[in-house]
């Protein structure tokens, strides 16, 4: 059995905790792999070795360390293909999905490499006599990273990208589910030019993260995953004194008025929904068609459209999705649907059963849609988290408006209209953290910054774009004063400008 390893101090080290969780091929279901999970020990000569090598990569100039970005641009890009299969091979999206993935964590890459504008600092000369105010942006020291199985390329990069960039050393600690991307990508750093211990991959399961948690030379950390553990990872990090951001699951809803061009709509709700069997934080999950018509009429074009998905191999080019990450997420998923249909939801395609020949053992299943779920039902409540998607019906903008503002879950929505002050005050007034119009997933570009409400989000900045800046460095300010030699009594009031 392939044995993987951690990647500490620039080079792939062997598991020494004799601990061990199982890597499957999710298309036969089979083990391919497995995976060590790192002891407390193992974890702490991890940061040990980051913190030793953090000061010297922090007293590099920046426009050197956006070089290595530079550079590790061009090999990712190089080896994209490579890392497309590996994905795809373990979580099981489609491969132009996993490409999907990866480019959109090199996006961050690339945002990153305008590092030396980005940790400019403010600057105010005389701000008093003789006076002049400036601020500096200082890299934290280690900071970790730990993430989720289902984007493991592009949230490792979303973490790791602009934390290396501002200074720091980094530990991720990736999903123990899909651990080769991040282990690959650690290779490309360092032939990039990155200094050995400053991208580190730490594999592991709860002892490992929390001895992350606990340890004070951690001074952040970065967690996107489900809303139990994000809550968890929040409360423990904050406890240990350091900077957290955690960023937990979500109930994305799609609004469509009556004016949507409902083709549209139906192309853009199919792939939003079904892409990557529904793994995704930002995958639409509800449908609120405003008017009984405006349902009927949406519902008749999607029922044919889920009912003909093509379930594959996620290496086959004709599939629009492949399977499950593993069994226990097929086996909660398929929960969730013969949960939906005791509380009354009206099931109207079912595809449980769906075997994909040759492959009976794969982690498939085939699209579900129920119509007239209700709010109070825990179909609705919780996240499923794979290919099901409910219809719940609203007879008004209001009530339509009401169901992802009161939702406990506040990630992404998104509305489809023809009417500009429609999509404008509904912009306005929802509440959560992503909105998109006639968009239907609304993930922001590398410069723009990403991040959910309410039980989607757990500490004040938001993951890239500027806020990433601000969340891996802390700010000095300085106030400075060259005296021209004349002499000044002590004063014991607080200085003023008045
Ligand atoms: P998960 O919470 O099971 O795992 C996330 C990470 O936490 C993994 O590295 C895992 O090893 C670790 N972990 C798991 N249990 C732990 C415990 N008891 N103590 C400490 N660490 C623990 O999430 P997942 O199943 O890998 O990912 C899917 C979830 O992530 C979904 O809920 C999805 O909505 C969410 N997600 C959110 C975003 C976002 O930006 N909001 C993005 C992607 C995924």
């Amino acid at each position: 059995m392939k044995e993987l390893t951690h990647f500490v101090g620039g080079r792939h080290v062997r598991g020494a905790s004799q601990r061990f969780s199982n890597v499957f091929d999710p298309n036969t279901g089979h083990v391919q792999s497995q995976v060590p999970l790192a002891s407390r020990i193992e974890v702490e000569a991890a940061i040990a070795n980051a913190a030793k090598a953090q000061p010297s990569w922090a007293a590099e100039n920046p426009q050197r360390r956006a070089r290595v970005f530079m550079k590790f641009v061009e090999l990712v890009n190089r080896d994209l293909a490579a890392l497309a299969k590996l994905l795809s091979m373990e979580h099981g999206k489609t491969l132009v999905d996993a490409q999907g993935d990866v480019r959109r964590g090199l996006e961050v890459a690339e945002f990153a490499i305008g590092i030396p504008h980005l940790l400019k600092g403010e600057f105010s000369t005389g701000a008093g006599t003789g006076i002049d105010v400036y601020s500096m942006r200082q890299p934290l020291g280690v900071v970790a990273g730990i993430t989720p199985f289902n984007f493991p390329a592009m949230i490792p990069l979303w973490k790791a990208c602009p934390a290396i960039a501002c200074g720091n050393a980094f530990i991720l600690k990736p999903s123990e589910r899909d651990p080769s991307v991040p282990l690959h990508l650690a290779g490309l750093f360092l032939e990039a030019g990155l200094p050995p211990g400053i991208f580190n991959v730490v594999n592991g399961d709860k002892e490992a993260v929390d001895a992350i948690l606990t340890d004070p030379r951690i001074k952040a950390v970065g967690f996107v995953g489900s809303t139990p553990i994000a809550s968890y990872i929040y409360a423990t990090a904050a406890a240990h004194g350091k900077r957290a951001q955690c960023f937990g699951g979500a109930k994305n809803h799609m609004i469509v008025m009556p004016d949507a061009d409902l083709d549209m709509t139906a192309d853009a709700l199919i792939g939003a929904a079904f892409g990557s069997a529904g793994e995704r934080c930002m995958a639409i999950s509800v449908v609120v068609p405003v008017g009984e018509t405006t349902a009927d009429a949406l519902l008749n074009k999607l029922v044919p459209r889920v009912k003909s998905l093509r379930v594959g191999h996620s290496t086959d080019p004709k599939a629009d999705f492949g399977p499950l990450v593993n069994g226990e997420s097929l086996q909660r998923v398929k929960s969730y649907v013969e949960l939906g249909v005791r509380e009354g939801a009206n099931l109207v395609v079912d595809g449980r059963n769906f075997q994909l020949p040759g492959y009976e053992s794969g982690f498939f299943m085939g699209g579900c849609l129920f119509d007239r779920v209700r709010p109070e039902m825990r179909i609705y409540k919780e996240e499923i988290f794979g290919p099901v998607l409910s219809v719940v019906r609203a007879d008004s903008i209001e009530e339509a408006l009401k169901l992802p503002s009161e939702h406990t879950f506040g990630n992404g929505v998104s509305i489809f209209t023809n009417d500009g002050q429609v999509a404008r005050e509904f912009t306005a007034r929802v509440d959560t953290g992503m909105v998109g119009i006639n968009i239907p997933i609304p993930v922001p570009i590398a410069y723009y910054t990403f991040g959910g409400w309410k039980q989607s989000g757990f500490g004040d900045l938001n993951q890239h774009g500027t806020d990433a800046i601000r969340f891996y460095t802390k700010t000095k300010t300085v106030t400075s004063r060259w005296p021209l030699g004349e002499k000044e009594a002590a004063s014991f009031v607080i200085p003023t400008m008045s």
